[in-house]
């Protein structure tokens, strides 16, 4: 499959992960649009959240929980962060393999751009 995000799950391009399980890899993104910007992707490929299956609801759950984590060994937790997941080319979505941007280490704006 032409996918970007499964080419880099399975280390055909190159990442920084940070982070992997048999479920999930995250890693730092290429344009980093916060001082603090890593990717969750689930190893499933997903095109996009309206793909999504309830059978997809632990995986979801899992992804935030990545997070979750992830923000605290960032030392993000505590001053914020940001979780992301754009939907569909309007929404400003690029790369069709579901992901959550975790951004933190600045301040953020409401609403988002
Ligand atoms: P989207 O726009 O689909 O919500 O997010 C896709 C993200 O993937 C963007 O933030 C973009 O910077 C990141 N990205 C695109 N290509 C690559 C790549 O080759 N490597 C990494 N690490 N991130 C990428
Ligand atoms: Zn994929």
């Amino acid at each position: 499959m032409d996918c970007l995000f499964c080419k880099i799950i399975s280390g055909d391009i190159p990442a920084k992960v940070i982070f992997q399980d048999d479920l999930v890899v995250a890693f730092d993104d290429i344009n980093p649009q916060a001082p603090q910007h890593k990717l969750i992707v689930p190893r499933k490929h997903i095109a996009t959240l309206n793909d999504l299956q309830e059978e997809d609801n632990n995986l979801i759950g899992y992804m935030a929980q990545t997070a979750k984590q992830l923000a605290k060994n960032l030392n993000i937790a505590e001053d914020g962060y940001r979780i992301v997941m754009n939907c569909n080319a309007g929404a400003g979505q690029t790369v069709f393999h579901i992901h959550m941007h975790l951004l933190g280490g600045r301040h953020m704006t409401w609403p988002p751009g």
